[in-house]
């Protein structure tokens, strides 16, 4: 078995779609299962050592003073499970936007509202990545882990994922725990489509499609992606940059009162998601800079590097950011994507 490629002080800044300049102390790129009991340890704590797959979820605001592992592990399978059920493995270091177009060349359905989202499959359940009404959370059936601390893999069913909006026990209370090596879905012969979700509809209704087929759906979701956010390959970013955040029936009552035209959606558990674009974009942001870190200039919620942008630069333009949401709106914005190196005095706000 080859041993995995290693490079120490390596550069980061490629390896991540919003490109600060960052190194980790050691790279390591894992491409084989068998790699695995192996790795060399830099540090033996789990918490020195970050998963990275496409970069496209994580910010570099620092250096990583342990052990990048890039997961790098390749592999598709599938297996009928009855005439309209298929069962997919895909191996954690398969593209997600790719796995999406395999999946309609197979007329296997389920994911097609997910297509165009960057990053690889490994990361897809940490977020419970969801766009246009479909989440993962929807399709998934398990996740094949590699615990660090039992040096063992092990299966956990979607069930047992704690899957929630933007969020798993992958990401909050079990972070650093495990390397997700593969992930099941559960897709379907038949094509349902889910086109209820707003600005979907919308666009059907532009270019009214009596019978929507699967790439006509795809064609569709990837045109408004593509005008509404930035390719990382032209203009550095990490996506949606804030959560749209949750408050209680209460204070939506009086958010709303004040400001009746505020976007809003009730959750099953009667609390209300606020969108974050809508208060930044209100309070004048679209478009600010601080030196090269940037609000997109047409989607407020998107944070963007210019170029040259450094860590101190978006650290301050986040803080900005959420200190006037804070005061004008009463809510704190939670940051979406990983950012290495943020203090816990920031989180706080
Ligand atoms: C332009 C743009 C549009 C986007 N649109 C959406 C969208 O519509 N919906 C949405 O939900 N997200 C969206 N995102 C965010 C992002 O694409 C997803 O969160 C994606 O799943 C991240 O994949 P990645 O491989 O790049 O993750 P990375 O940034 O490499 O990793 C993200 C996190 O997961 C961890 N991780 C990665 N792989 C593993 C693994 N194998 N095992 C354990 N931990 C791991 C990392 O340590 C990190 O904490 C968008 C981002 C961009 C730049």
């Amino acid at each position: 078995m080859p041993r995995p490629e290693v490079s120490e002080h390596a550069d980061l800044a490629g390896l991540s779609t919003f490109r600060l300049p960052a190194r980790a102390a050691q790279l390591v790129v894992l491409d084989q299962l068998e790699q695995l009991p192996e790795l060399p340890i830099r540090a033996g704590a789990p918490g020195d050592r970050l998963i990275l797959g496409g970069g496209s979820n994580t910010v570099f605001l620092d250096d990583w003073p342990g052990q990048v592992v890039l997961n790098r592990l390749r592999g598709v399978a599938t297996e009928t499970l009855s005439p309209d059920r298929v069962r997919v493995r895909v191996a954690a270091g398969e593209s997600w936007h790719r796995l999406v177009r395999w999946c309609l060349d197979q007329k296997l359905y389920g994911l097609e509202n997910l297509i165009l989202i960057p990053g690889l499959v490994g990361a897809a359940p940490m977020q419970n990545i969801g766009a246009y009404g479909v989440e993962l959370a929807d399709v998934l059936e398990s996740v094949t882990v590699w615990d660090w601390s039992r040096q063992a893999s092990a299966e956990i069913p979607a069930a047992e994922c704690g899957l929630a909006y933007r969020d798993s026990r992958f990401k909050s209370s079990e972070r650093g725990r495990f390397l997700i090596t593969a992930v099941a879905f559960r897709l379907s012969r038949t094509f349902r489509p889910v086109l209820g979700y707003r600005s979907l509809a919308d666009a059907l209704a532009e270019r009214p499609l009596s019978d929507p087929r699967p790439r006509q759906l795809a064609a569709t979701i990837m045109r408004l992606r593509r005008r509404r956010l930035p390719d990382p390959a032209r203009l550095a970013n990490a996506g949606s940059f804030f959560k749209n955040p949750v408050v209680s029936p209460d204070q939506a009552r009086s958010l709303l009162c004040e400001h009746p035209d505020l976007p809003h959606w009730r959750l099953a558990d009667g609390r209300v998601k606020l969108a974050a674009g809508w208060m930044i974009e209100q309070l004048g942001w679209r478009g600010h800079r601080i030196g090269d870190a940037g609000v997109h200039e047409h989607h407020a919620l998107v944070l963007v590097n210019h170029g040259r942008a450094s860590a101190g630069q978006l650290a301050e333009l986040i803080g900005v950011l959420r200190q006037s949401v804070r005061t004008a709106f009463g809510v704190v914005l939670e940051p979406e994507p990983q950012l290495i190196g943020w203090s816990e005095n920031e989180k706080r706000g």
